[in-house]
């Protein structure tokens, strides 16, 4: 792994010339303070393994959000005095800078949400409303995350359409034999993930556009995983709509995207009304503002906007293919290591080259919450759950998994010490102090009896009851 920690190389002349080849993990990690704080007495430092759910914020970001609030707060699109031109123009900066890094054709594509839910509940709401009649068929994935799954039923259900999902395969990649059957029954909207949050997997996206297209459906790609840890270029995939969550890609929380062909936002009602999305207001009738306005009703996240869009300005300077490229090789190692734990069993795709930088796994009959507990007492931050993605834990046959997701700011130590820290979760769970998983049962999770760690269940059960986010 010494790659991921080598010295700038210099190329010729390009503008990349004062940049390394590859990413040093440990000094983007230095943008981060979070990441850098002392340990707290009797604590090791924080190796922050989460990022699936939320990236930590580089000090540009921070820096950024406290420039607006201190020195240029206004509300915006509405004032005619110099503050609120100076947020204005700002916020559409942000824009702008995000219709780039997604290679938009134009900014009025791209429509200020809080996150990936809000931008898919908008398609739903919006578009499915406008097009889906009763007997239409809406397909999405048994790995989607819930909010790619239920927006979908919420629709289809007032609308009278069909739903149907496409299932994995043993190794968690889409069974695309049964995405082309079910693309022959012609679906009207086809709603997939980019990546799995769950799995990591990659999903073969132009092609399913294409398959989709052909097919005559609308694509609804959720980006959520996708957009922070690759480029991802809209007008090559070909993708009619994608969401995108600001907080995973090293931006504020409140600020995230959702991308619709403008020839599709225009024909599409509003989601919301109020003000800012209208054109004249009488009292018998509303016309509509353009687009993105005629999306974003209300007062927006203007910082968090601008915030993220300071973000997309962090991972262009670290360039998105050596983000990628970064994450892969981490994605890589932490495999390798990981598969010498004894009875470990690590969700999605064998090769790394179709995964993300996100390794799912049980270790043994050890719950996932419990390994994350103990995990914690190390400071090492994974996730433990299902993930928002109940059916597919399902398709799995287990609850839950272990979930250690890398990005830019990650390195090969920290995987390293995930792996001790996993050994520590064996001795701490089998009383062995040199575990080897001869001293742990190894059966599914599926088939695990309860009481054998009453206090972290108790906890989990209470807490497996609600759909936590992640
Ligand atoms: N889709 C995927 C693939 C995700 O990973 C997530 C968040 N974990 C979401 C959708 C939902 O994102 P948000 O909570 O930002 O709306």
């Amino acid at each position: 792994m010494a790659s991921l920690v080598q010295p700038v190389h210099e190329t010729e002349t390009s503008s990349e010339m004062a940049q390394p080849q590859t990413l040093d993990g440990a000094r983007v990690r230095t943008d981060f303070p979070i990441l850098i704080h002392p340990a707290e007495p009797g604590r090791q430092s924080l190796i922050f393994l989460d990022s699936a759910a939320s990236s930590q914020k580089p000090n540009v970001v921070i820096d950024a959000l406290t420039a607006y609030y201190r020195d240029y707060n206004a509300n915006i699109h509405r004032g005619v005095y110099h503050l609120s031109e100076v947020a204005t123009t700002a916020f559409e900066d942000a824009r702008k800078k995000i219709a780039r890094f997604i290679n938009a054709a134009s900014p009025r594509e791209c429509i200020f949400v809080r996150n990936t839910t809000e931008a898919l509940n908008l398609v739903a709401q919006s578009w499915g409303r406008a097009n889906l009649q009763p007997g239409d068929l809406v397909v999405f994935t048994e790995m989607e995350h819930h909010s790619n799954i239920v927006p979908w039923q919420m629709i289809a259900e007032e609308r009278g359409a069909r739903l149907a999902h496409v299932p994995i395969t043993a190794d968690g990649r889409l069974n695309l034999d049964r995405f082309d059957e079910i693309l022959e029954e012609g679906p009207k909207l086809v709603a997939f993930t980019h990546v799995s949050n769950g799995l990591g997997t990659v999903n073969p996206a132009k092609e399913m556009i294409a398959k989709a297209h052909a097919a005559g459906a609308v694509v609804v790609l959720d980006g959520a995983q996708s957009t922070p840890h690759f480029a991802v270029d809209v007008q090559d995939l070909d993708c009619d709509f994608l969401s995108m969550s600001g907080h995973k890609m090293l931006g504020p929380m409140g600020a995230g995207v959702l991308y619709g062909k403008k020839s599709l936002l225009d024909a599409m009602p509003p989601y919301m009304g109020g003000g800012s999305m209208i054109r004249k207001v009488e009292l018998g009738h509303t016309t509509w503002a353009d687009v993105p306005a005629k999306f974003e009703a209300g007062t927006p996240s203007v910082g968090d906007s601008i915030g993220l869009g300071v973000a997309i300005d962090y991972l262009n300077e670290l360039g998105m293919d050596r983000v990628w490229q970064h994450e892969q090789e981490l994605g890589a190692y932490a495999l390798d290591r990981m598969r010498e734990l004894p009875g470990i069993v690590i969700y999605g795709p064998e090769s790394a080259e179709l995964r993300s930088g996100v390794v799912s796994f049980t270790l043994g009959d050890i719950h996932p919450h419990d390994v994350a507990a103990i995990l914690d007492e190390q400071n090492i931050a994974v996730r433990a759950g299902h993930h928002c993605a109940q059916p597919l834990m399902r398709a799995l046959g287990i609850v839950a998994t272990t979930r250690a997701s890398f990005y830019v700011y990650n390195t090969p130590e920290d995987v390293d010490r995930l792996v001790e820290g996993l050994y520590g979760v064996y001795r701490t769970m089998t009383g062995q102090p040199s575990p080897t998983m001869s001293s742990a049962r190894v059966v599914p999770v599926s088939e695990k009896s309860d009481g054998d760690h009453a206090p972290c269940r108790a906890k989990w059960d209470a807490w497996n009851h609600t759909d936590e986010k992640q």
